[in-house]
């Protein structure tokens, strides 16, 4: 029987052809609007990960995740402006005692980011990505759950979650998800990560994409 490490590296490669000659079914929206720019951007995500899933499918990998388990919602994650924006029309529909609590989150752990030396202003991709991995092991250690996360460990913003949320795949033991940010057996979908960033990098509000930790992004829309 093949190893799991060397199906993973089989659908990474097959994934990176993928993603590499993905035609997007709908146009890069022109226009600000959160309603426009969150229905567009839950179609990019559904398209990319049905793509996902069809590389599991003949690759034969079976996904670990499932609903309601998290440990993996306690990472460091940048969004972009549209992804934000996108956000923002989600949450003008939540409950006011809900999005009270997430704003309530939100300036604690901007608080407690500020003091550990996160940096709450935009990056440029390649800025952010120079310095994800030493702030990912640094947030991981602060063991900060998203402000997304509802009471039964729910995303609460599932169908705009951003896109590290969406092109990370675990494929080991869920319980080593609680001891490290990317266990052994996981997939980044780094292609399609790419592939999406340059497609918000041309989406209005904003041309050159920048990446913003998600709190401090959420800071400025919400509080
Ligand atoms: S990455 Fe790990 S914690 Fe997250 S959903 Fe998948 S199995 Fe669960
Ligand atoms: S946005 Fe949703 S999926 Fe992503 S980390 Fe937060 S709760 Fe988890």
């Amino acid at each position: 029987m093949k190893k799991l490490e060397d199906t993973i590296y089989t659908a990474i490669e097959l994934s990176n052809n993928v993603a590499n000659n993905l035609t997007f079914p709908q146009s890069i929206p022109n226009s600000p609007n959160p309603l426009l720019l969150s229905k567009w951007y839950a179609k990019e995500i559904e398209y990319c990960t049905a793509e996902i899933d069809k590389i599991e499918q003949s690759c034969g990998l079976n996904c670990s995740c499932s609903k309601g388990c998290s440990s993996c919602c306690r990472m460091l994650i940048g969004v972009t402006p549209v992804e934000a924006l996108a956000f923002t029309n989600t949450l003008s529909n939540m409950e006011k005692t809900l999005l009270d609590r997430i704003k309530s989150t939100v300036a604690e752990q901007c608080i407690m980011l500020t003091n550990y030396g996160f940096p709450n202003n935009p990056l440029t991709v390649l800025n952010y990505l120079n310095q994800e991995k030493e702030m990912q092991k640094k947030y991981f250690d602060l063991h900060l759950e998203c402000p997304f996360l509802s009471f039964n460990k729910e995303c609460l913003i599932y169908s705009v979650r951003p896109i590290p949320c969406w092109t990370y795949r675990y494929y080991g033991n869920k319980k080593d998800c609680d001891m490290s940010t990317f266990p052994k057996d996981n997939i980044l979908y780094s292609e399609f990560e790419k592939r999406e960033i340059e497609r918000l990098d041309i989406a209005k509000p904003r041309k050159n994409t920048t990446l913003q930790i998600l709190q401090f992004a959420l800071k400025s829309l919400l509080c």
